[in-house]
């Protein structure tokens, strides 16, 4: 048994529509899955039903992935069971996609001054919450870089010319909101802040309930790394693949990289 708790779609920045990544679950034999957009619920609600309309076998839990900040650390807190109908949990969700829309304008305003001209045509915060890699793939076809990941490490990326970050919570105020929206707060993947000492801090400070051990950015060292100070903290372990269909960010197939269902358990069961 197989599960994925760590996949984005178009309501972020994947590119996969929520009801192909249900069909490609499906396809790929998976048990579980969460979808985790960054700053909004709409694709997992959306998956939601299309699994119950159509009595498919794949259990869906409830996923979000907040971006927070730490010094000059981007921090992502994953956040589980929680109920998408909770008030505050929207508005500040809708606020931070409206903002991130602004963002999204001044990077490109940013980039056409460093001479890449490109267009975004309209973007909606309202409807989905745009990130960088939404530029990215539009520098990709206007051929100034050959994929995402390209334009990601010569323009887009943290310190790189055209980088502007992203409006963002702190560790307290995402867990906090998550709490109360009745759900768990997970420490995305760890491997990706270089920074054991970070981590573990975070861990012992913050209200976290679990981190998340498996991920395509963590080798098997790691792993054992994060298993055991999950075991010393008494935290839940997850794993997800962060699956966003883009070419050249792995995987780039959904299914290519699962967890084992009963290793993350805890985390799909939980109540
Ligand atoms: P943003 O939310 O706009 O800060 O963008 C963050 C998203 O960009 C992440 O969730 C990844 O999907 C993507 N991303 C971050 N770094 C890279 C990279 N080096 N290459 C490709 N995609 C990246
Ligand atoms: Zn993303
Ligand atoms: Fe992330
Ligand atoms: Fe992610």
């Amino acid at each position: 048994m197989k599960a994925d708790l760590h996949i984005h779609t178009t309501f972020s920045d994947g590119i996969f529509t929520p009801k192909e990544i249900v069909t490609m679950a499906l396809a790929s034999k998976l048990q579980a899955i969460s979808i985790t957009d960054h700053d909004a619920v709409e694709g997992v609600l959306e998956a939601q039903k299309y699994i119950k309309n159509n009595n498919y076998e794949l259990k869906i839990i409830t996923g979000i992935e907040l971006g927070t900040q730490v010094a000059e650390h981007a921090v992502h807190i994953l956040g589980y069971h929680f109920d998408c109908q909770n008030d505050k949990l929207r508005l500040v969700t809708a606020n931070l996609r409206l903002a991130r829309e602004k963002r999204l304008t001044d990077i490109v305003a940013k980039v056409k001054n460093l001479g890449y001209n490109i267009g975004v045509g309209k973007i909606d915060g309202r409807e989905k919450s745009f990130g960088r890699p939404y530029v990215a793939k539009q520098l990709v076809k206007a051929g100034y870089f050959k994929n995402v990941q390209e334009a990601f490490n010569e323009l887009l990326g943290a310190g790189k010319p055209g980088y502007i970050p992203q409006p963002k919570l702190s560790p307290k105020e995402a867990i906090d909101l998550l709490h109360a929206a009745g759900g768990i707060a997970i420490l995305a993947h760890p491997s990706e802040l270089n920074n054991y000492n970070l981590v573990q801090q975070l861990l012992t400070e913050c209200q976290f309930d679990g981190i998340e051990v498996w991920h395509p950015s963590a080798d098997q060292s790691s792993e054992q790394r994060w298993l055991h100070l999950a075991t010393e903290l008494g935290l839940l372990v997850s794993g997800g693949s962060d699956f966003h269909g883009h070419s050249g960010r792995f995987p780039e197939k959904l299914g290519d990289y699962t967890i084992g269902y009963n290793q993350i358990k805890n985390v799909i069961e939980y109540s």
